[in-house]
């Protein structure tokens, strides 16, 4: 087996591989396309091509395909053959510029919002030069953003650029005042997600039908024992964790990805994988092929790889940390704070546009992350509640307090960590604990946005928050590009921003229900539960003008996905209430009519011997009683998913699904839980909680 750094990024057509292949000319121009955004010459896109296509094949590749991001939130791809035929029943091999460039397909099968009718049913698929191509079987894949007939972004990638774009013209006019002659060619977001994900065993999981059709298990009694020992986290990994974990990263490496940390997580069988963080294009695209290849390697060990944001109730679910910082492309992270970060009125600026942007468009931010799996995780066990604060810390905040007061700022002594041994090395002690219960906290020298499912793409967060800062960084600007005296307008500024976005700061406990009513009721903070209440806000005026100001999205892009992203609730429910009556009635109710029956019959026998029979009658009386609620309530369910099918506007049928269809299956669930834990094991009709949790051994 060869080591990691010679079959390190060995599937993916990276900087070395260009470098390697490509005609110097042809690799300096290409170079300044995915450094410096300059347009691509369709001579160079030819013979990139013609390079890719070789290096392909000698990999064993056949097919290429444009790999893409519709807004069903998973990847696309339609493969196509290199073969081209030459005459006399003979081919070649062959990929042309061109088919590198663009493709054609048929979208009208992908979720549009109204966007493309379907006489209109062209979409293309455009090459992202600044995400390397890969190899995934046999299939050289593509990086491609994918737009409508009419440019209209049809994906999640489009946008993601447009928005990175906004903010580097933002921050580099920032940069100019600082210093007027500047080497910095582009600033870009960097994000490194963390990915939580569960594991069950394949056998276990196939006996499950709502994990099959959902993700995630609909019914379940509770464990005796989950997460409440702590035992778990960052525990020693089983051997086939461990052996999976294993693979998984190899596999990961390969394709260039930077698989970096592997631990166990809160909940018993949960598990994360964190990579090195890297500009937010590729970031994304690499999130997405990790979760396909978490997926793909968890079938090779006979286990399932659950990427649900809730896959238990009762335990804790998963999410996605979003660790955001702003690079230039000559190494600076514009969120570091330094030595002496009072004194440092560049980061200072920076630290409070990104304030400004939470503050401003904490509705946004919401409304990025709002899945109908999501609504099941925030504001739940070892989550951040939906309510949008930022954590920044003791010594940033009592900076930003004497900023705003103009009293002198006395900064804290580094004082070290003494940990009792005299052989342990010394630590200098972080100026700022962890917070581990905020949604967007500031650590160190990056922001980790928490909130994100564990199923999210990272696209549309990211869209958000770059197009907010960008909004921050234009309004900064403006002011500081008419000041007189840069110096002085800088800090009113700074002081004007602490003043009028403060309340958006938090540092304490966001589990807190104390926190959830000072941030509603006293500070005006949106408290946005679930998506049907959440989505409204996307298609306010402030917001609409924000994308349309940077050239993110267009009214009616900003439409479409607000559609999109309902519709897709409502489905995703609806297939959740339809597995529900169909477990319940053809599993549930003929397992515990089994054993009811037998009860029944035990008790019968019993009387004839004079037995004491007063349990067996209890049972057989609570077991029948759970046996007509459970009717009911799947009866119940049933006409509630008709009438919610009626309402026409999207809106509506939104908020009857949350409202009627969830509250329905909540009741119906806990008539199963109690049903469970009276029936004998033997006659459970499929694996329990136990089973799951505990299962992979
Ligand atoms: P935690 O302690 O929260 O688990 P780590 O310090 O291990 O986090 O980092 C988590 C993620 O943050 C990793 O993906 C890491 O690469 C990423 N990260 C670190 N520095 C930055 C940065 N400057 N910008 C963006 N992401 C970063
Ligand atoms: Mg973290």
């Amino acid at each position: 087996m060869p080591s990691v750094t010679e079959y390190f990024g060995c599937l993916s057509f990276d900087d070395s591989a260009m470098r390697a292949r490509l005609p110097k000319d042809t690799y300096t121009s290409l170079k300044r396309t995915i450094d410096e955004g300059k347009s691509l010459d369709i001579n160079v896109a030819n013979i990139v091509a013609n390079a890719m296509k070789d290096w392909a094949i000698e990999k064993g590749c056949t097919h290429y395909t444009h790999w893409f991001q519709p807004l069903s939130g998973v990847t696309a791809e339609k493969h196509d053959s290199f073969i081209s035929p030459i005459g006399d029943g003979k081919i070649i091999m062959e990929f042309s510029g061109k088919e590198l460039v663009r493709g054609e397909s048929d979208a009208s099968s992908f979720p549009s919002g109204g966007l493309r009718a379907t006489f209109e049913a062209r979409g293309y698929t455009a090459w992202d030069p600044t995400s390397y191509a890969f190899i995934k079987n046999k299939t050289l894949c593509i990086p491609t953003a994918f737009c409508s007939y009419g440019g209209e972004a049809l994906d999640k990638k489009t946008p993601l650029l447009r928005s990175v774009d906004a903010l580097n013209r933002q921050a580099k006019r920032i940069l100019k005042l600082f210093d007027p002659n500047t080497n910095v060619a582009c600033v870009r977001p960097s994000v490194g997600p963390e990915q939580e994900y569960f594991l069950v065993d394949k056998e276990l999981y196939d006996r499950r039908r709502d994990l099959i059709f959902t993700g995630r298990t609909l019914v379940g009694a509770r464990p005796p024992k989950t997460q409440e020992m702590e035992d778990h986290y960052f525990g020693s990994i089983k051997p086939r964790v461990e052996a999976y974990m294993q693979e998984l990263d190899e596999e990961l490496w390969k394709l260039g990805i930077l698989a970096k940390t592997r631990h166990n997580e809160a909940a018993p069988a949960q598990h994360e994988l964190a990579p090195i963080f890297t500009q937010v294009n590729i970031s994304a695209d690499h999130n997405q092929l990790t979760m396909e290849v978490m997926q793909k390697v968890a079938r090779k060990h006979n286990l399932v790889c659950l990427l649900h944001e809730k896959p238990f109730a009762g335990v804790a679910g998963s999410g996605k940390h979003n660790n955001w910082s702003l690079s230039t492309n000559t190494g600076i992270n514009l969120l570091t704070p330094g030595e002496t970060p009072y004194e440092n009125a560049q980061f200072l600026l920076f630290l409070v546009a990104v304030v400004q942007a939470v503050d401003d468009y904490q509705d946004l931010l919401r409304v990025s992350v709002a899945t109908a799996g999501n609504d099941h995780r925030l504001g739940a066990l070892e989550a951040p509640p939906a309510v949008v604060s930022i954590f920044l810390g003791d010594e940033l905040t009592a900076i930003l307090d004497a900023l705003e007061s103009g009293t002198h700022y006395d900064p804290m002594e580094k004082t070290q960590l003494k940990l009792g041994v005299h052989t342990l090395p010394k630590l200098p002690k972080d100026a700022t604990d962890r917070n581990r219960t905020s949604p967007f906290a500031f650590t160190g020298n990056k922001f980790e946005f928490r909130m994100l499912g564990s199923s999210n793409s990272i696209s549309d967060p990211n869209t958000v928050l770059n197009t907010a800062v960008a909004e921050s960084l234009r309004q900064f600007a403006d002011k500081l590009e008419a000041a007189e005296d840069f110096d002085t307008a800088l800090n009113n500024l700074i002081r004007d921003t602490i003043r009028a976005h403060k309340r958006i700061i938090f540092n304490g406990n966001g589990y807190d229900d104390a926190w959830i009513r000072e941030a509603n009721e006293e500070r005006g903070l949106l408290n946005l539960r679930s998506t049907p209440d959440c989505l409204p806000y996307m298609l306010s005026a402030k917001n609409i003008k924000l994308f349309a100001d940077h050239k993110v999205f267009t009214e009616a892009e900003v439409e479409s996905r607000y559609e999109i992203t309902l519709e897709n609730y409502c489905k995703t429910i609806h297939i959740e209430a339809a597995t529900m009556v169909d477990m319940v009635r053809k599993e549930i109710l003929p397992a515990v009519m089994a054993y009811t029956k037998a009860v029944c019959d035990a008790g019968l026998s019993q009387k004839t011997f004079g037995v004491d029979t007063s349990y067996e009658e209890e049972l057989a009386s609570r077991l029948s009683g759970l046996i007509c609620s459970m009717r009911d309530g799947a009866a119940g369910l049933e006409a509630a998913v008709e009438k919610a099918e009626q309402f026409r506007n999207v809106t509506d049928k939104a908020f009857a699904y949350k409202e009627t269809i969830c509250t329905g299956m909540q009741s119906l669930r806990e008539f199963c839980d109690t049903a469970e834990t009276f029936t004998a094991s033997a006659y459970w009709p499929f694996p329990t909680y136990d089973d799951l949790l505990f299962g992979v051994r």
